[in-house]
């Protein structure tokens, strides 16, 4: 079977940046399941995996466009230092989940002063140019209720605490 639209694939990826740096591995643990035609997965890799079957790889490298996104500058903003409550002391370089209108989400710790932080909500891969090496485990057809929820469910994929 081909990965295809409407398919739930397995596949095993490793994640370079342009200087080489290997920034994500899961061949040291689990493979990653997606959905393909839900936007489970940045459209760079998942265009890359279609028609692929079992035992293919690919190799590819994604422009922001088809990743991440390019940077947002509007994304770097100054907070008041209360609104974070970790356990440990605030340093620049450190992720940390943030409340904020859209949810939690991640962001990076630029600066930190008295009573303000600097913070970066871009994602850390925005703006860059991503290498995959991507390497197919399996691939089937989707249930409905797969298709009805938009993400894959077993190993890997999306697992619900309710059901
Ligand atoms: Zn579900």
């Amino acid at each position: 079977m081909k990965v295809a639209k409407d398919t739930v694939v397995r596949f095993h990826y490793k994640l370079t940046d342009e200087a080489g740096a290997e920034l994500q591995n899961s061949f040291n643990s689990e493979p990653l399941s997606a959905l393909i035609g839900a936007s489970n997965i940045i459209p760079g890799v998942e265009a890359a995996l279609m028609g692929l079957e079992v035992g293919d790889t690919a190799d590819i490298d994604v422009p922001p466009a088809e990743g991440y996104g390019e940077r947002n500058p509007g994304l770097m903003q100054r907070v008041p230092k209360k609104y974070f409550k970790t356990g440990a002391p605030l340093a620049p370089g450190m992720t940390v989940m943030v409340q904020t209108e859209q949810g939690q989400r991640p962001v990076t710790i630029i600066k930190v002063g008295m009573s303000v932080v600097d913070i970066d909500a871009n994602h850390p891969l925005a703006g860059k140019t991503l290498s995959f090496h991507l390497q197919v485990e399996e691939v089937r057809a989707a249930t409905a209720e797969e298709i009805k929820h938009g993400h894959a469910h077993g190993p890997g994929g999306h697992q619900h605490a309710d059901d």
